[in-house]
């Protein structure tokens, strides 16, 4: 048995500057994953020059070039549950949110032409059994209560979009779609670094004071930071010692032949979640013969100082 990312599988990761000595920038954001490159991106948007990004191992080694790579705007929570939470505005309000990270990805790719193996496809949210149809039909209806275009299966239509008569039915919605994330992350770094921001990498910060972030070799100081770091943060005193990252991620991808793959998704591509496990596939590596399939459990995996990163396991 083999632990690998399947996403980082047989690539080269070129090797980058680290900090080294002492440097003055405008900007340093600290953590080169999505969230920091995101960032990064948009100040150079908007004309902010001088940027550096730390990273303490290599862009994309943390959980961004690890994920699945299913972008949708669901979460834990649906639209069903927000609304209960929250009211109608602001279940719309944090929506529109989540969609809008969505929409800026997919911008990005364009903008940047970047090559990640972008797949528009569908989402299913899937009853796992048809005791939970109600919920399904719940978080349809409220889709359609907050103006969101929605699609609702009953046990008996599902077989025709996913090839199973194991389901309870499902809800399909649009404008999602998946990625290879680790090469959109790779890619996106480089097309920064191309436009001037500074992208050191194995360049752990170990210590931040008010315009001053250190690492064991170096020292930057700039007069705006931004952190976009993940549970890792309270290691350098920006968070709470006490926080804890309470979900964990399983990416299990396999070999599986065309037939399968095609008898299972007959006609669009789609991703799935099921309601109790959060289990997800998707067909997006079908060309490959690859399925990935992720899924979260409600136990917490990881302690402070504590990390268990989520590794791809073949055979
Ligand atoms: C297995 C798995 C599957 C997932 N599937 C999906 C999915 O299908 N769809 C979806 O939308 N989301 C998914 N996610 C979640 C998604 O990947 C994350 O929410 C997102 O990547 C977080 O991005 P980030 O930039 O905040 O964090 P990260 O990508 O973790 O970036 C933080 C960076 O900070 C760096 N860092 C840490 N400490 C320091 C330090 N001291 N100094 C400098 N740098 C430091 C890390 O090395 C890392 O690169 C998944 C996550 C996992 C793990």
């Amino acid at each position: 048995m083999r632990h690998e990312v399947f996403w980082q599988r047989g690539k080269a990761i070129g090797a980058r500057d680290k900090l080294a000595g002492s440097l003055s920038a405008n900007v340093v954001i600290i953590g080169g994953g999505v969230a920091g490159l995101t960032v990064a991106d948009e100040l150079v948007r908007r004309g902010v020059e001088d940027i550096v990004v730390l990273e303490a191992r290599f862009c994309g080694a943390g959980a961004s070039g690890r994920s699945s790579g299913f972008i949708t705007p669901a979460s834990e929570l649906g639209v069903s549950e927000l609304r209960r939470r929250f009211g109608d505005d602001e279940a719309r309000m944090l929506w529109d949110l989540a969609q809008g990270g969505c929409d800026s990805i997919r911008e990005t790719i364009e903008r940047y032409k970047i090559e990640c193996g972008y797949l528009p496809a569908d989402s299913l949210y899937i009853a796992s059994d048809e005791s939970s149809f109600r919920v399904i039909e719940e978080e349809h209806q409220a889709r359609l209560a907050l103006g969101y275009a929605s699609r609702l299966y009953d046990r008996s239509d599902l077989p025709q979009v996913i090839g199973s008569t194991s389901y309870g039915g499902a809800v399909r919605s649009g404008q999602t779609f998946a990625i290879n994330s680790f090469d959109y992350v790779r890619a996106l770094s480089d097309r920064l670094a191309d436009r001037g921001v500074r992208i050191l990498e194995d360049s752990a910060v170990t210590a931040v004071s008010q315009d001053e972030v250190r690492t064991r070799e170096g020292v930057v100081r700039a007069r705006s930071l931004f952190f976009c770091l993940d549970h890792a943060a309270g290691s350098i005193g920006i968070a709470p010692g006490e926080t804890y990252h309470a979900q964990a991620f399983l990416m299990i991808s396999e070999p599986l032949d065309r037939k399968f793959s095609t008898r299972s998704f007959p006609t669009a591509p789609s991703s799935s979640g099921t309601r109790i496990s959060s289990i997800s596939i998707s067909d997006s590596l079908r060309t490959d013969g690859f399925w990935s399939v992720a899924g979260s459990c409600r136990e917490p995996t990881h302690a402070r100082d504590e990390m268990t990163w989520p590794r791809c396991i073949t055979s």
